[in-house]
This record gives C-alpha cells, sequence and structure tokens, in this order.
C-alpha cells in the first residue's frame, strides 16, 4: 500500500498541533506505520530539501527546520501521497484553504506547520532518507 512522509515541523510541535495533525490523518484512514520526534541536524535538513538548494529562501528553511524539534511519520493508506498534499494545504498559507491543516492553522509560509512527500517517489525517497533503520512493514 501507498506510503508518505509526513513531518511536523518545529513550529508545530511548539504550538501543540501534533494531536491534532495525527487525528486527521487517522480520521480520513489512514494508517500511522512510522512516528519518531527528533532533533534534526543541519546536513539532514538540507537532504531533505536538497531541490530548493538554489532558493533564496533555502538557508532561512534549513534554519527553520533545524530550530525544535520535528514529529517524524510515515503514514499509510490509498493515494496518501495525494491525499496528504490536500489534507495538509497548498504551501503559502495565503492560498491554503479553510479546513486544510496549513489553512486552518498558520499564515507564514516561512512558519508552515507541516511537510508532506510531494510525489510517491520523493515519499520512497524520503521515508529512506528519515527512517534508515526501516520502517514495519
Ligand atoms: P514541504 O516540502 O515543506 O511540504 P511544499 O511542498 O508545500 O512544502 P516546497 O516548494 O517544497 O513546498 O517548499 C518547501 C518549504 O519551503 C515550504 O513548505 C516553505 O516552508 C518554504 N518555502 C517555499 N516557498 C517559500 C518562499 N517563497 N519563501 C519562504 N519560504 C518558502
Ligand atoms: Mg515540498
Amino acid at each position: 500500500s501507498e506510503r508518505s512522509y509526513i513531518m511536523i515541523k518545529p513550529d508545530g510541535v511548539q504550538r501543540n498541533l501534533v494531536g491534532e495533525i495525527i487525528k486527521r490523518f487517522e480520521a480520513k484512514g489512514y494508517k500511522l506505520v512510522g512516528l519518531k520526534m527528533l532533533m534534526v541536524d543541519r546536513g539532514l535538513a538540507e537532504k531533505h530539501y536538497a531541490d530548493l538548494s538554489s532558493k533564496p529562501f533555502f538557508s532561512a528553511l534549513v534554519d527553520y527546520i533545524i530550530s525544535g524539534p520535528v514529529v517524524s511519520m510515515v503514514w499509510e493508506g490509498r493515494e496518501v501521497v495525494k491525499m496528504g498534499r490536500t489534507i495538509i494545504g497548498a504551501t503559502k498559507p495565503s492560498e491554503s484553504a479553510p479546513g486544510t491543516i496549513r489553512g486552518d492553522f498558520c499564515i507564514e509560509v516561512g512558519r508552515n506547520v507541516i511537510h508532506g512527500s510531494d510525489s510517491v517517489e520523493s515519499a520512497n525517497h524520503e521515508i529512506g532518507l528519515w527512517f534508515p533503520e526501516g520502517v514495519a512493514e
């Protein structure tokens, strides 16, 4: 079954949104198959966002991701990559619909609470990066 890498970013953890976010994915019908809380080192954050390394906001993005603990998760279920992005909402909070996580809980693109893989290929890559110890079948 399809899997996605979902990460609650430092602002989401600091604002006590962990339970709310897990609740939304569970309520939709997805299964939590991997979960851990960790402080991210710069190298891992840079690898995770390597595709954005030429963007002007890249160093601010990496600083943000390493600014406090994150909650790393793997969620499983039908079309979880695409639906996960729908549940999360658009990148810019000004464009994310009410009812989505970003639409409901944030106002700044640089502090947008949560990450979700944008394709099945990137999900598989990100799960390998964040869970090198593996995720149970
Ligand atoms: P994520 O990969 O974190 O799930 P996304 O796929 O919606 O977000 P990306 O284009 O992959 O969006 O950008 C990664 C992150 O970089 C965004 O979530 C946001 O925090 C930050 N970001 C994107 N665009 C900007 C911008 N114009 N200014 C500042 N930060 C930005
Ligand atoms: Mg992205």
